[in-house]
């Protein structure tokens, strides 16, 4: 066991298994920022070309991501005002995030989103005390401008990268360990090309890109609906009842 610091919270509390997540359309039923983007900026119809551009390798996460947010002049409180009534949690998330706490699973959620919006939504969606660490983007005002005036915001990046967050630079800091914990991960889309080949254990959202890419990568994976299929599945490889490689069983 290497020593916990601050690097890797999630081995505190000495867990033999950590779920990394990614938070919009995975944890929530819709995606928050293709919510904003489909309802405040320039349409579906083109997010879903840019998705499929960033998809198909024609273009990175990083930029098809800024032009989306650019399109949005809603001013950032406004923004965060429609989300809060419009996202809703996925149906067995809640009872995953209980038996995580009772079991000693720590969640940490690795996004493309902005943290605000993320923080927001789980004040409204898990109640005021939910504890789970975020690793993510982030929002920042315009030169000049408030967040909270039309055109004051764009999203601040996590990382150099073509994907604005790489999502294995946090992973890798615990799969680099030597008797490291089970590493679990949950996605649906483009802002998860960068976890797809980084656990042990991959589950793709049905019928989501991450599955496309997925097949045409040749990465392991196993399809679910909702929480309450990756609940039972965690729970069977806590257990013992099946493994990491049993469970890859891919669209099911
Ligand atoms: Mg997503």
């Amino acid at each position: 066991m290497a020593p916990t610091n601050r690097e890797t919270p999630a081995l505190r509390t000495n867990p033999k298994f950590i779920f990394f997540t990614d938070f919009d359309g995975t944890v929530t039923t819709a995606d928050s920022n293709d919510f904003m983007t489909d309802n405040l900026g320039f349409g579906k119809a083109k997010r879903v070309e840019s998705n499929k551009g960033v998809l198909f390798g024609h273009v990175h996460f990083r930029d098809s991501f800024q032009e989306m947010l650019d399109s949005i002049n809603t001013p950032f409180n406004e923004c965060l005002d429609i989300l809060k009534k419009n996202i809703v949690l996925d149906p067995g998330f809640a009872e995953f995030y209980n038996w995580s706490r009772e079991n000693n699973v720590p969640i940490v959620i690795l996004s493309g989103g902005m943290e605000p919006v993320i923080r927001a939504l789980l004040d409204i969606l898990l109640g005021p005390w939910w504890d789970i660490q975020i690793v993510s983007n982030d929002v920042t005002s315009r030169e000049g401008k408030d967040l909270n005036e039309k055109g004051g915001w764009t999203i601040k990046f996590h990382d150099d990268s073509i994907h604005g967050h790489d999502k294995s630079i946090e992973i890798r800091k615990y799969s680099s360990l030597p008797n490291r914990p089970t590493l679990f991960y949950a996605g649906d889309g483009v802002s998860d090309l960068s976890a797809a080949k980084e656990t042990d254990l991959l589950f793709a959202k049905a019928d989501k890109d991450l599955v496309t890419y997925c097949e045409n990568e040749k990465v392991p994976f196993v399809t679910f609906r909702d929480w309450t299929t990756i609940t039972q599945t965690v729970k069977d490889i806590v257990a013992g009842k099946t493994n990491v490689q049993e469970a890859a069983k891919g669209r099911i």
